[in-house]
């Protein structure tokens, strides 16, 4: 009986490991109703295939700029340098131009925004080690080939978006317009975006000298050619065929290798160590000054429940800034030539900061109904 129950807990800790060792990486493509999001979704999931699922049909499109319900998910395992990854291309339902109201693109907004909080409760729950990477790290944003620069909701989603996830922006459906137009267009976009402070992503920020900034042209193949020299995937015209992976034609293979194979890594670490963090840092600085007003305004909690649960979250700030504290130093004391740099008030610092954090950490694990006397 014994040891079925230890065979049981083993295994169970075992998938736990398992979950927690595969790394996530969610796209998110983002853009107006019948741009060509699927189709690129398609192209991309073709060129990797290796195992895939469909989580939702993509079945209620009505006509241009409708509106889909749900998202659709396309996950599939990807195999990185030697390590495996699961990949999550999410498609969110497609929103509209100005005319549909200017926050059409709210509820992908909200998607992104409830992700990275799912994540940060997870990660500051008790049972931190299943906590499973949902946030977005890389979001393709779709642009009309129609538009003569950035329109108002590309401007509005853009800025917001772009303090939160990393964004790729890519002119849709490329093959219909002339070399000079897509010249002109691109050169737009970059003016719109420096005008209006949109960070988009920037090859230079990772070391890549060599790629090509965006926004990136595309085109969504529907035909296949085959010739001696293989398959040709693009789409079919009276005076030719414009091929997806020809660079003269459009920007795809710069795309898909950023995004399937040079920047992976780039994209999840610049989200966890730069976005996440800045976003952690502005939610918890809100919850400080909540918990300032909460305190000019005790007199108003008459049964004493909500000042527990105040002090619990203030107990629980001080102890997350210590904790980036302690991290902080580690860090700097694990890089050998800095080592003689870190101070004495540093190591003081340790010292005060570990035995103060030992006795945080005991109050913070505790369930509500027993805090102990000492946070009441
Ligand atoms: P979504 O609504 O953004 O997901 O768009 P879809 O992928 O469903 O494509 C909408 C329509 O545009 C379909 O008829 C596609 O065949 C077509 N399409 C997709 N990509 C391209 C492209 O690069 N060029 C052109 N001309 N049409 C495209």
């Amino acid at each position: 009986m014994e040891s079925r129950k230890q065979l049981r807990l083993g295994s169970i800790n075992s998938l736990q490991r398992s979950v927690r060792h595969v790394k996530r990486y969610n796209v998110l493509v983002v853009g107006e109703s019948r741009l060509g999001k699927t189709t690129i979704i398609q192209q991309l999931l073709q060129t990797q295939r290796i195992s895939k699922a469909r989580s939702s049909p993509a079945d209620n499109k009505v006509g241009p700029f409708a509106c889909r319900k749900e998202s659709i998910i396309e996950t599939m395992l990807l195999k990185h340098k030697r390590s495996k990854l699961v990949l999550s291309l999410i498609e969110t339902p497609g929103f509209g131009p100005s005319s549909m109201g200017t926050d059409c693109w709210q509820p992908v907004m909200d998607e992104i925004k409830g992700r990275i909080s799912k994540y940060m409760s997870e990660e500051n729950s008790i049972n931190r080690r299943i906590v499973v990477d949902h946030r977005i790290h890389c979001c393709i944003y779709f642009l009309s080939p129609f538009a003569s620069g950035l329109r108002p909701v590309d401007i509005e989603f853009m800025k917001t978006t772009c303090k939160l996830v990393n964004i790729i922006p890519v002119i849709a459906k490329v093959d219909t317009m002339t070399t000079q137009e897509c010249k002109k267009l691109k050169v737009k976009i970059i003016e719109d975006c420096e005008k209006n402070d949109i960070s988009i992503f920037n090859p230079e920020l990772f070391d890549l000298q060599s790629v090509i900034a965006p926004p990136y042209s595309v085109i969504g193949g529907d035909a296949v050619v085959y010739s001696e020299a293989g398959q040709k995937i693009g789409r079919q015209y009276p005076w030719g065929f414009a091929e997806v992976n020809n660079e003269e034609h459009c920007d795809y293979i710069t795309l898909h290798d950023i995004l399937l194979k040079t920047c992976i890594e780039d994209f999840i670490e610049y989200t966890d160590n730069v976005l996440y963090e800045n976003y952690r840092m502005n939610h918890l600085k809100s919850l400080d000054l909540n918990s300032s007003i909460d305190l000019i305004d005790s007199s108003a909690m008459i049964d004493g429940v909500g000042e527990k649960e105040r002090l619990l979250r203030e107990k629980q700030y001080e102890l997350e800034k210590l904790k980036r504290h302690i991290e902080q130093i580690n860090r700097r004391m694990s890089d050998k030539d800095s080592l003689m740099e870190v101070s004495s008030s540093d190591r003081d610092s340790i010292l005060s900061s570990t035995s103060s954090n030992k006795s945080l950490e005991k109050e913070n694990t505790s369930p509500p109904d027993v805090i102990p006397e000492s946070v009441l």
